[in-house]
């Protein structure tokens, strides 16, 4: 059977790890090309985008492909979109591999999107950790009276003055978390609610240090069946190849 995994998360480089062992299972990673150096998978791997809903519709159609797995991370609204659309137009089942949203501790704040955390950061001058990832950092120029702690796994085109770039890949431990916040002195986390372990401590850590949270809500789920472990995606699969 022939299978696309739509990647660029922890998720799916997990995935692809398991169905690397399925020889039934004739998988290919996908990755839009963000991040300079990804990490290796054991998957053949292509890279970059398919040209919108109908460029994804002719790739399954040309490989037929017979599943999809989108394991893209919960903000890559876009993408979750299009596999909808090009699944349901070249007749290919299509499921999520997603995380669960991390839940708010009293005190944090959820808002609507990176410029809205940037307005939420106030007008008195905060040390401000900010993970939101490079592509939203440019919102943040809008509050620059703040000191920024950014870390990102490549570095932001347009950070804000007054930055310090932390460049990092996930997973973190709860103790470098602790570390990064008491040696930045940081008085403010701001995040996605991407949800998972990879990147939870970050908030653990916060919660332990007492600090307020400001993070940045899901874009609406695509509507496709989800799931939230591999071991559920394994068994979905073998049903959509009966
Ligand atoms: P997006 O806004 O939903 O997608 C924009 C376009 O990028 C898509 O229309 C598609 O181009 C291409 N694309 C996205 N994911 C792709 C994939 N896995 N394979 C091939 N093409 C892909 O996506 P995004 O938020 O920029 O995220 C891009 C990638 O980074 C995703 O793989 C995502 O899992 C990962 N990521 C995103 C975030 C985040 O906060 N957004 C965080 C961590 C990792 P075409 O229309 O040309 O097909």
């Amino acid at each position: 059977m022939r299978l696309l995994l739509l990647g660029g998360t922890s998720e799916a480089s997990e995935l692809a790890r398991v169905l690397s062992a399925h020889p039934d299972i004739e998988a290919t990673l996908s990755l839009a090309g963000r991040t300079a150096r990804p990490a290796a998978s054991p998957l053949p791997t292509r890279i970059g985008g398919f040209g919108g809903i109908e460029g994804l519709a002719r790739y399954l159609r040309e490989s037929a492909t017979r599943a999809v797995i989108d394991a893209t991370h919960p903000f890559a609204a876009q993408m979750s979109a299009n596999a909808v659309a090009a699944c349901a137009q070249a007749g290919v089942a299509l499921a999520v591999l997603t995380r669960p949203p991390w839940r708010l501790e009293a005190g944090w704040r959820e808002v609507g999107d990176a410029g809205e955390a940037a307005e939420a950061l106030g007008a008195t001058p905060r040390r401000v950790l900010l993970t939101v990832g490079r592509l939203s950092a440019g919102a943040f120029r809008a509050a620059p009276q703040h000191h920024y702690v950014l870390r990102s796994i490549d570095a932001p085109d347009d950070p804000p003055p007054n930055t310090e770039l932390v460049l990092a890949r996930p997973p973190f431990t709860l103790a470098d978390e602790r570390q990064l916040m008491t040696s930045r002195r940081i008085e403010i986390v701001v995040s996605k609610n991407a949800g998972g372990e990879a990147t939870r401590a970050k908030l653990d850590a916060a919660r332990e240090l007492q600090l307020p949270v400001l993070m940045i809500r899901r874009p609406p789920a695509s509507g496709a069946t989800t799931f939230h472990d591999v071991d559920a995606v394994l068994r979905w699969l073998h049903g959509a190849a009966s």
